[in-house]
């Protein structure tokens, strides 16, 4: 499918790279380290190398120079090939693009040439348990003791924080207690004292772990700080907007991977005179499917563009509406897929079934579908709240 109208000769030549790089590994590549408890050390560190990681960086510092439209665009090839990095989401695209935007000179040369050449990962956290889609509820708190700060608090379902140098940690200041979001950002290196993690069980099967932390007194330099104390809210979007189109292109990716799977599959399998794909009844859900994936990253390409020509108020809406269809879509296209293999589309062998957990992913996080309702119904609608 072509996407010249909306995407730079550059773009296209992009997504023609990463698809070849992707095809190399695909999803056996994926299944395999996952069946091993690996990571995706070998693909990460190639695609680093090739600036894929990094294209979104400021070239000063070893990044491409691009945006998130370059990112999203590596992000979901990888996906359509069935090796998404999870990772991406959270280490070039929200830390990458803080630190850049907001981090202090040191902070940006101590992880900006790091987070582009793939050497360092950064996890990101604001999720808690006590406050879930209501961030404004978070407690994890940050406080001053002489120049350094002590963060306190509890966050859940956090990803990769095994394997990531550090977590870019959602905290407020302790002096914000008028109940309004007043956000601080706070590099925590991994093994710090008193930044404890533990595993959460999930049915995903996915190399990123997910954890719940539990921060207890941790100290932290006066450095460890991104940005200023009190732009908080401003600093903070400007990590999750790349964040909602970082996870529409993962959603568009998985949704193009799984079609693809099962359109090769209903050009095969012949139970009666014609293959399966003959049938309206298995041929229209997967156009279906097949066109709203498109949609959804029409709006996507519309956010990242938004986004990246520094329009954030623009992007925030459109970052929204993009990570609610491609998370829809993508939903939608595995369920067809997997319907369209029969009883194959629940064998391991052919390796759909396990996306039917992993598409609902896009459902939930970063944001849930139902918030981003909420949020179009009041600030692009104008209707009254009800919470
Ligand atoms: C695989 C995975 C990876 C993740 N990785 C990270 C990460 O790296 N970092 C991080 O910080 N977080 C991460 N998260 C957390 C994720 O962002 C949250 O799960 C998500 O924001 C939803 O919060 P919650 O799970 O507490 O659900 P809840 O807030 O408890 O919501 C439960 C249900 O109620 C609905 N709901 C809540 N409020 C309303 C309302 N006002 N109106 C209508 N419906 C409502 C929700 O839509 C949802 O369906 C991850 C989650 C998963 C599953």
């Amino acid at each position: 499918m072509s996407t010249a109208v909306v995407e730079t000769e550059e773009h296209t030549a992009l997504r023609s790279a990463v698809a070849a790089l992707g095809k190399r590994y695909g999803r056996d590549y994926m299944t395999t380290v996952v069946r091993e408890g690996r990571h995706p050390d070998t693909l990460w560190a190639e695609a680093a190398k090739l600036g894929y990681l990094g294209v979104n960086l400021p070239e000063e510092y070893g990044g491409g120079g691009g945006g998130i439209a370059e990112l999203s665009i590596v992000l979901e090839e990888l996906g359509a090939a069935g090796c998404p990095l999870l990772m991406m989401v959270v280490s070039p695209a929200i830390c990458g693009t803080v630190i850049a935007r907001f981090g202090t000179d040191t902070q940006k040369a101590a992880w900006l040439p790091g987070l582009a050449d793939g050497s360092l990962t950064m996890a990101f956290g604001i999720t808690e348990p006590d406050a879930g889609s209501n961030s404004h509820r978070i407690t994890t708190t940050a406080r001053r003791d002489g120049d350094d700060w002590l963060l306190t608090g509890r966050k859940v379902f956090i990803s990769g924080v095994d394997i990531a140098d550090a977590t870019l940690v959602v905290g407020r200041t302790e002096d914000a207690r008028t109940g309004r979001l007043k956000p601080c950002l706070f590099i925590v290196p991994r093994d710090t004292p008193g930044f404890q993690r533990a595993q959460i069980d999930m049915e995903l099967q996915a190399p990123e772990k997910q954890f719940e932390l539990v921060l207890d007194d941790v100290r932290l330099p006066s450095e460890a700080l991104v940005g200023d104390e009190d732009a908080g809210l401003l600093q903070l979007f400007a990590g999750l907007n790349p964040e909602r189109v970082m996870t529409a292109a993962f959603a568009v990716g998985m949704g193009r991977y799984a079609v693809n799977r099962a359109v090769e599959y209903a050009k095969e399998r012949t139970v009666w005179k014609t293959p399966v794909g003959a049938h309206q009844a298995v041929a229209h859900p997967l156009a279906q499917a097949h066109i709203e994936l498109e949609l959804a990253r029409l709006m996507m390409q519309k956010a990242a563009r938004l986004y990246d020509d520094g329009d954030d108020l623009g992007a925030g809406e459109a970052a929204n509406m993009a990570k609610y269809a491609a998370a829809e879509a993508c939903v939608k296209a595995v369920d067809q897929a997997v319907h369209t293999l029969g009883g194959n589309g629940l064998t391991r062998e052919y390796g759909l079934a396990s996306l039917i957990t992993a598409a609902r992913v896009a459902r939930i996080a970063p944001v849930s579908r139902e918030m981003i309702l909420n949020f179009v119904s009041h600030q692009s609608l104008g209707l009254p709240k009800s919470y």
